[in-house]
Formats: structure tokens, sequence, C-alpha cells
């Protein structure tokens, strides 16, 4: 795909071309364009220009072209699914639902978007009427990573929309292929409200980000990359929306089904082979039941199958690269030379000649203080730390600068609440983890980021208020100058 797609055209670079490798085989699979400046100006004024029409087409009207864009979406499943699997390497499966996600999202936001635009409030003095209207803020640069290339895009890109924005997407250099092919998908709106150009972050997408006429900048990704954005963005005082990364507790109390947990903790810590922001990373299990569950989650580790995403039965696909896999293994070989023990998994597999697999890693004797709890280790590892009791394990899920999700598994009712009270998350889930809901907001909390995607919040994020003051009759108020008289009353 040797285009990138601006104005409703498919537009040829100027610039080299990059290329996509699929992670389970190591092959070229396609080159997109690696974008440049002039890239990122062409595609910032299409969408400015769309934007004079499109924020105001009426509210039904938008409804309507978000909806026949959840339908393309479904219309394109396989192959979206297809493209999503060979250039990142997510089992199929999970690819297929994640297309079925991003058109609910859009299916969501086509009816909260037309639901209201503000709201009416109680005057301060007789015959004045206040209300609030909601505006867009104008073109949004909408900086995707390559986890969840389709999902984490709706998330941006069905309020901004929704809310009367335009937007350019730039995706990952490492999963470009399904965003270009959305260029079908999105042909319905008039040409300019949606665009989308390639290559790396420090290049077309720092343009997208320092260009004055990106209005807000929208980015999923690492905290590094969003500390950049957010001191670029602050020199001219624009608005950010940053999800970055995340460190998740996982509590397992001693009451917990042990069939059911192990099964749970299997699938949070090794979901798309453990590079899920929400990923469980750190498990806190109670010493009553450690040695049973760190049993069965070794077993049930061992049963999963590694291997290339577009096999039905494979389990746990490659990570993206090399440098993810090598950064995920230079932590446990940290945690190990510091005194923890893999208890199966703990390096690059030998059974396939190519691609970027890591085993499903199970670990104890974990520390908190090592750097692959402190800190977001994106790959398959489920480090097993034991806890006294609720209090210690509230205090070591705490222990983070992140605060995305966290989870806990139990049925004693105070332990639970007190845990969703006191840890620092954006989500919190009892005795099923990692579920979202397009009407809940999800987003985190300390440097995870200070934004919500989905829910009303998530359609609030790419909307500006503007408050209106009417008087409806027309006098001097007593209150203007002279003071002369205002100071007799
Ligand atoms: P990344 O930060 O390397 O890249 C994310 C995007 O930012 C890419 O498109 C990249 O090209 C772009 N980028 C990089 N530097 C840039 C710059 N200087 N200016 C503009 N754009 C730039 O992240 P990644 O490796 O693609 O994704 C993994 C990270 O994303 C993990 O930390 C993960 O936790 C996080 N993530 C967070 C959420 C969430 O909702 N909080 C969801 C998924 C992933």
């Amino acid at each position: 795909m040797k285009h990138q797609w601006i104005g409703g055209r498919e537009v040829q670079s100027r610039g080299q071309t990059i290329e996509v490798i699929n992670p389970a085989t190591e092959d070229i699979i396609d080159e997109v364009p690696r974008g440049t400046i002039d890239d990122a100006d062409h595609a910032v004024s299409a969408a400015r220009q769309a934007f004079q029409k499109w924020r105001w087409i009426p509210g039904a009207e938008k409804a309507q072209a978000l909806h026949r864009i959840a339908s393309n979406l479904r219309g394109h499943q396989k192959e979206l699914a297809t493209l999503m699997t060979l250039e990142g390497g997510k089992p199929f499966c999970e690819n297929r639902d994640e297309v079925e996600w991003s058109a609910g999202c859009f299916d969501y936001y086509a009816e909260i978007g037309r639901n209201s635009r503000g709201t009416s409030l109680p005057p301060v003095f007789e015959h004045q009427v206040n209300f609030t209207i909601k505006e867009p803020y104008g073109v949004v640069a909408a900086i995707i990573p390559w986890n969840y290339p389709l999902l984490l895009l709706s998330w941006k890109v069905a309020p901004a929309l929704a809310a009367g924005n335009t937007v350019v997407i730039k995706p990952s250099e490492e999963t470009p292929l399904a965003t270009l092919a959305l260029a079908g998908v999105f042909a319905e709106l008039p040409p300019g409200v949606v665009n989308i150009v390639t290559g790396f972050g420090e290049e077309v997408g720092e343009a997208l980000v320092r260009h004055k006429g990106t209005d807000l900048v929208a980015l999923t990704g690492s905290v590094e990359t969003g500390k950049r954005v957010a001191q670029i963005c602050a020199a001219e005082i624009k608005k950010t929306h940053l999800e970055l990364g995340g460190n998740d507790p996982f509590i397992v109390c001693s009451d917990a089904d042990l069939e059911v947990v192990t099964r749970a903790a299997c699938w949070a810590a090794y979901l798309n082979a453990g590079q899920v922001c929400t990923g469980a990373k750190r498990f806190y299990v109670f010493e009553a039941i450690a040695d049973d569950f760190t049993d069965r989650v070794v077993r049930f580790t061992r049963s999963l199958k590694l291997g290339d995403g577009m096999d039905p039965n494979t389990d746990i696909g490659p990570a993206i690269n090399l440098t993810q896999l090598q950064d995920v293994h230079s932590r446990v070989e940290e945690a190990v030379r510091d005194g923890a023990r893999v208890l199966t998994g703990g390096s690059r597999s030998t059974i396939f000649k190519k691609g970027f697999f890591y085993e499903p890693t199970v670990m104890v004797d974990v520390r908190q203080e090592m750097r692959l709890v402190q800190t977001e280790t994106f790959g398959p590892v489920l480090p097993i730390m034991r806890v006294r009791d609720i209090d210690h394990a509230i205090e070591l899920a705490n222990n983070s600068t992140y605060g995305l999700g966290a989870n806990i598994y139990t049925n004693n009712m105070e332990w639970a609440m007190k845990a969703m009270e006191r840890i620092t998350a954006g989500t919190f889930w009892i005795n099923d983890p990692l579920t979202d809901n397009d009407a809940g907001p999800f987003g985190g909390m300390r440097q995870t980021g200070h934004s919500r995607e989905l829910g009303e919040e998530g359609l609030d994020e790419f909307r500006e208020t503007k408050h209106v003051h009417l008087d409806y009759k027309q006098e001097i108020k007593p209150y203007w100058y002279p003071y002369s008289e205002y100071n007799k009353k």
C-alpha cells in the first residue's frame, strides 16, 4: 500500500517507504509511505477545510454516517482481522472481535452524539436564560499504538466525529495496513473529514503534534511518548488527550474459585502475548492459596499453544518485534539475577525457526522493587507475589506510578469494596478481568494519563463548553456606572 489517504483520495508520498513485517514469520508483507512534514501539512489542510462544513452537519445526519461506518466495518471484518493478524501477530479470533468492538463503538457514538449538546442552567436573576453548548475543537490528530490498531482508533475517531471535529489519523509504523484499509470504510464521509498518514512517530507523528492547524492531540502510547507530546503541546496550550502505559495489579483472595481464577489470570496476563495496556502484570496472592494457585497456573500455562495468529489453535501469538521481545527477556533475566525463579517459560521459544515468540512465563520469589514489577513489562509474564491479607495487597497494588486498571477475585464484599475504594485506577474489575463497555469510561490515573475514552466522558473529551447567557428583557442594570447611584442603593 504505497499511498496515504488525504482529502478522500489515495495520495502518493514523496518520502521513502517503511517495510511492514509479519512478526510470526518475519516476512515483509508490504510497504507504506514514510510520511513527511509535507504529508502532515497536506492532511491537516484537508481536515481544516472539511471542518468548516462537517461541524454544521446536523446530529441526526452525522449519526447516519457513523452507523454506516459501523456497518462497513462489519462488512470488512474478515479482511481487516486478517490484515491485523498478519501485521500485529494477535490471534485471528481476537482481531475479529476487535473489528466488532470497533463497529460497536461507532454505533454507540452515533447515538449519544445526537443526544445532547449542552445543558440548561438556573439563572441568577429574573428574565435571564443560561445554557451551555458543546462545540468541536477543530482538527484532531489521532495517534495510535500497534497493539489494538482499530479499536483504539475507534475510541478516538468515533467521538471526535460525533462531536463535529475532523481527524488526521497516524497509525503505528508497525501496524499501518488495517488502518489504510479503512479508506473504504470511511468513504461514506465528505472528503477530508478523516485522513490517514503513515510513518514514524518522531517524523510525521510529531509534525502533526507541532502543526498550528491541529487543535487537539489524542495519543494512546507509552508514558515516554505521552510526556514528549505533552511538552510540545504545552508551548501552545494545545489540548491533549493522553492514554498511556499501564501496570495493572491482580489480587487473588483466599476465597477465590481456583479453577476460575487460574483461567482468568492466564488470560489477563497472556492476552495479545501480554501486550495489553490493561493486561494484568503483577499478581498479589493470599498466602493461604498461593501454592495451589501457582501450581495450577503453571500447569495451565504449559497447556497453552504459542503460534501464528492465523492458526485457529493458537492461543498466544508473537511479540510485535525483536526489540519488544528482548526488552521483556532482559526484565526476566534481571529479576532472576535478583532472586526470582522461573517455573515455566522464561525465554524465546526454540520451536520456531522464525518469528518473535516468547514463552508464556510464570515467576515466583518476585519482589515489588524489581524493574519487572515496577515498570510496564509488555510481554507474556505472570509474576506471583504473596500477600498476608487484603491491606497488604492494597498497599502493594498502590505502589506504582501507573493507574490504569486493577483486578480482584473474591466474593468477600468487604475486601472487594475496600480494594475498589482504595486502589488508584481508572477501572476496577471484580471477578471479570479486562472487560470494556462502550458506555463505561476507560482511562488512567497518575502517569497513565488524564483522559477518558468511551462513555459520555469520552465524547466530552472532544468538545469544548461555551456558556451562553441571555436576558430577554433589555434594561439598565442597577450595578452599572455611575457608581454614585449604585452606592445609594
Ligand atoms: P509508542 O508510544 O511507542 O507509540 C504510540 C504512537 O505514538 C505510535 O503511532 C508512534 O508512532 C507515535 N509516536 C511515537 N513518538 C512520537 C512523537 N514524538 N510524536 C508523535 N507521535 C509519536 O507506543 P507503542 O509501543 O506503539 O504502544 C505500546 C504502549 O501503548 C504501551 O505503553 C501501552 O501500555 C500503551 N497503551 C495504552 C493504552 C491505554 O488506553 N492507556 C492502550 C493501549 C496501549
